[in-house]
């Protein structure tokens, strides 16, 4: 609830002490237990820092309801080493993550993708975008995004001995 409240400083200012000065305090503040009395430059200045806070503090909050529609990115994009890649698709608006799931908007697949995100994709009806066909990564990029219903890379489950014994001639 707002209430006025009237002050009367009868102090010098606490920061101007700390550089051995005197100022007749007009103000006082309070963090916490801690008050201090201050001249009014540095009220004005205090009060700055604490905006520039709340500031910081606001923007860090809005960075984590990221609403940029998020992107796999799995396996090797011929001509593009992993960091290239990702700075392509994220250059486009995306967010990439590490894990498939109902938001994931597209999954690209380069050569050796992951197969459990390739079988996630399969289960959540990802939109494959195919970056082993020549130029089709390239084009997306430069298009200015990620289109394509290509079918998803068939993966196999990882060989175990038994796989390897069996496809011995
Ligand atoms: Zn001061």
């Amino acid at each position: 609830m707002a209430r006025t409240e009237i002050r009367i400083v009868d102090a010098t200012c606490d920061a101007c002490a700390e550089a051995e000065q005197t100022a007749q305090a007009v103000d006082v503040l309070r963090i916490g237990h801690e008050v201090y009395d201050l001249c009014k430059p540095h009220l004005d200045k205090f009060a700055g820092y604490f905006a520039d806070l709340f500031k910081k503090a606001h923007q860090r909050q809005e960075q984590t309801q990221d609403t940029r529609p998020a992107c796999v990115v799995t396996g090797n994009i011929p001509g593009y080493s992993a960091a290239e890649a990702r700075a392509a698709v994220e250059g486009l608006g995306y967010r990439i993550t590490g894990h498939v799931d109902e938001h994931t908007v597209r999954i690209v697949c380069g050569e050796r993708p992951a197969p459990h995100k390739v079988r996630l994709a399969e289960e959540n009806d990802t939109p494959c975008l195919d970056a082993t066909r020549p130029k089709a990564f390239a084009r997306s990029i430069a298009a200015g995004r990620l289109d394509g219903d290509d079918p998803l890379p068939q993966v196999r489950h990882k060989l175990t001995a038994a796989d390897v014994a069996n496809s011995s001639h």
